[in-house]
């Protein structure tokens, strides 16, 4: 936790706020990081990769403005991350494609 400011060396500090990122088709739905785990190398028919995931908190410096975010599920991205599952990437094509 900040309990200092590191820009202006103020103890007036906001902490533990939700960060919201507003979408208009599914109203209020704070932002998150999410792990998901490789398939195997002999993928099941059915399958659905675990994964591990995470909002944020923010601490706001009360006097200049400062921000700093923490992610509050850290400990099972750490866990997920050493279990090899990776940040998943999203080609332009797979979203464009119907
Ligand atoms: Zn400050």
């Amino acid at each position: 936790m900040m309990k200092t400011c590191p820009e202006c060396g103020s103890n007036e500090i906001i902490s533990d706020l939700i960060v919201f990122a507003d979408e208009a088709l599914s109203g209020l739905h704070p932002p998150y990081v999410e792990l998901v785990e490789h398939p195997p190398a002999k993928r099941p028919f059915i399958w659905v990769p675990k994964t591990a995931a995470s909002g944020f908190r923010a601490e706001v410096c009360g006097e200049c403005g400062h921000t700093q975010f923490r992610a509050t599920n850290h400990a099972e991205l750490l866990k997920a991350l050493k279990q090899g599952y990776a940040s998943q990437q999203f080609a332009l094509k797979d979203i464009l494609t119907v």
